[in-house]
Order: structure tokens, then C-alpha cells, then sequence
């Protein structure tokens, strides 16, 4: 937490970052994880996606750690699955702020996180990616964002942007919160938040001194 700044408690935090950006903040380190992350990464073969799942970990504990006021190695991170009933995979939370919505994403060198008041849900995706084929988009997004994708010139971009809002909402847990949407264009990045508190957008997560 960088000197003078307040935590915003009534503000959802969210940021987009590159992989490699979160992976070379100063405020952050793989060993912040717990040793049950650690052994759910030493599965993934791929190096590219075990470094985006890193990050991603990462980025939340910094948003968390933007939003408490606490250090980003102060929280403990849970994952909890209500339809298996195991911990360590499914919705993400804090163990000692049960009340804290957290919320994380990555795709291809990209990651995103967020924290907040309630139930709170992030996506995000490389904004050069065409979702589909139809038919399973048909059957997965709401009616009227495909009526508005398949009358524009170029459905492709309109199609993303209702694939991460599909992905923000269901994350969040709550069909009808409000999503933000935004593009960072210097990342490649297209990302939404579903969250009913008002969401600050952090470009990057900057280091301490920054904001
Ligand atoms: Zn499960």
C-alpha cells in the first residue's frame, strides 16, 4: 500500500495488466501464493499459462490489497466449489475478509482482477478474439446482445464484448448486477466487471508513489 493513499472501501478496484507487468511489480511475488496454489500450478504444463495463472493470483491480492488497505500478502486467498463441496477450485474469497467480493481472469498474456464491496465478477480477453461458433453463442448469450452483434458491420468485436459480460456475470454470481465494460487498447485487452458498487479501473496496477 503506497503512504497517504486510502482504501476505497464503497469502490470495486479492477485493473488489466499484462502478465509479464504483474510479474514484474515490485509489490508482488509467486511466493505470496499458498502451498496449494503452488501445487495446482506445478499441474499446468504449459510455462506461457502457468505464468498468466500466477499473475492473475497476484494481481487480485494487489487489488485486494488496494481496496483493504492491507499488504497484498496479507490475505489469505480460499477457493471454495459449492457444486462439489471441495475448496480449491471454483469462486475465489479472502479467508479473513469473507465479506470482500474477489475476482480474477486471464487469457494469453493477459490478466485482470478485482475486489470490492459484495459480489463482484471480471473477465478478460485479447480483443483480437472471435468467440463461437454461433451456434454454441446462440445458446449462451442473451438474445438481444446477439440481435445488436449480427445486425453491426463487424459482429465479431460486438460478440467479445457480450462473451466477457457473460463470463463477468456469472463469476459474480448475480444475473442482474451492473457491468462496466472498457478496452485497453495498448494491451489488446477487452474486459467487463459485474458488480453492484461502482468500479475504479486501474491501468496496470502502478507501483507505490502511483496511482
Ligand atoms: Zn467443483
Amino acid at each position: 500500500m503506497s503512504a497517504g493513499l486510502p482504501p476505497r472501501r464503497d469502490h470495486v478496484v479492477a485493473a488489466v495488466a499484462t502478465t509479464a507487468e504483474v510479474l514484474a511489480h515490485p509489490e508482488l511475488d509467486a511466493d505470496m501464493l499458498a502451498p496449494w496454489e503452488h501445487r495446482r500450478l506445478s499441474r499446468i504444463r504449459v510455462p506461457a499459462r502457468r505464468d498468466d495463472v500466477v499473475a492473475a493470483r497476484l494481481l487480485l491480492r494487489l487489488c485486494a490489497s488496494r481496496f483493504t488497505g492491507r499488504a497484498p500478502d496479507a490475505h489469505a486467498l480460499i477457493q471454495f466449489c459449492p457444486e462439489c463441496g471441495r475448496y480449491e477450485h471454483g469462486r475465489p474469497s479472502l479467508r479473513d475478509s469473507p465479506r470482500t467480493g474477489v475476482s480474477m481472469s486471464h487469457a494469453h498474456g493477459l490478466v485482470a482482477a478485482a475486489a470490492g464491496p459484495g459480489a463482484v465478477g471480471i473477465d478478460v480477453e485479447p480483443s483480437t478474439r472471435r468467440p463461437g461458433p454461433m451456434a454454441v453463442l446462440r445458446r449462451m448469450l442473451p438474445e438481444a446482445d446477439l440481435e445488436a452483434a449480427v445486425t453491426s458491420q463487424d459482429p465479431g468485436p460486438e460478440l467479445l464484448r457480450a462473451w466477457v459480460r457473460r463470463e463477468a456475470l456469472l463469476k459474480a454470481g448475480g444475473a442482474g448486477l451492473p457491468l462496466l465494460e472498457w478496452e485497453d487498447p495498448g494491451r489488446g485487452a477487452t474486459a467487463a466487471v459485474a458488480s453492484a458498487a461502482p468500479v475504479e479501473v486501474r491501468s496496470g496496477m502502478t507501483a507505490p508513489g502511483h496511482r
